[in-house]
């Protein structure tokens, strides 16, 4: 696993809970408003921290902590990712992926050792899908990630970032309509620079 940075605590990741952040390399998403360029655009990815260094870690906080989240970049694109997840799990934390959705098969693989999923639905589905995150986002293969989440009994839910001149908050009754009844929605929003 490509791993960009590592918080060893937060309380605003994963909902209600204590949990360390790990934050992975690589995405194929170019949100024009995105918070983590070092992770995303290769010429500016930085030194990389071991795995092992954040389960020893993880080993000596057991009891402290109550979760782990993975987030990015775009944790999907790990290989080894439901390994890790499993790993994590198997010393007694919860497990949290942010995933952007891009990669169904892979999220399918990792739901398993997931306890929670947020998952990113980045504009209406249609042409303003690319303008938004550009780079190779694809929202078929978003669509088939709700899907799946869905179905997968996993606790979860949707969120979006709007940004007052690429995606504006007035433009989320058009988001809202592809949710079902009860589904939880987070909004977000970009913090822009005053001009
Ligand atoms: S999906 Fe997330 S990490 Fe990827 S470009 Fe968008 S905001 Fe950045």
């Amino acid at each position: 696993m490509k791993i960009g940075g590592f918080l060893e605590s937060s309380l605003i990741d994963y909902p209600g809970k204590v949990a360390a952040v790990i934050f992975t390399v690589g995405c194929t998403f170019r949100c024009r408003y995105c918070h983590n360029p070092r992770l995303v655009y290769p010429e500016l990815y930085g030194e990389t921290v071991p795995l092992e260094k954040i389960m020893s870690l993880l080993e000596r906080r057991r009891g402290i902590l109550d979760g782990v989240v993975f987030c990015g970049g775009e944790p999907t694109m790990q290989e080894d990712l439901p390994e890790v997840m499993r790993r994590v799990r198997s010393l007694g934390y919860l497990v949290k992926l942010d995933t952007n959705g891009a990669f169904p098969e892979k999220l399918a693989e990792a739901l398993p050792y997931a306890d929670y999923v947020a998952m990113d639905i980045k504009a209406p589905f249609g042409p303003d899908y690319a303008r938004v995150c550009g780079g190779q986002s694809d929202d078929f293969e978003v669509r088939r990630s709700m899907l799946l989440l869905r179905s997968s009994g996993v606790e979860y839910h949707f969120r979006t970032t709007f940004h007052p001149d690429h995606l504006p908050i007035e433009r989320s009754g058009e988001i809202e309509r592809f949710l079902g009844a009860g589904e939880r929605y987070v909004i977000q929003h970009a913090s822009v620079v005053k001009k």
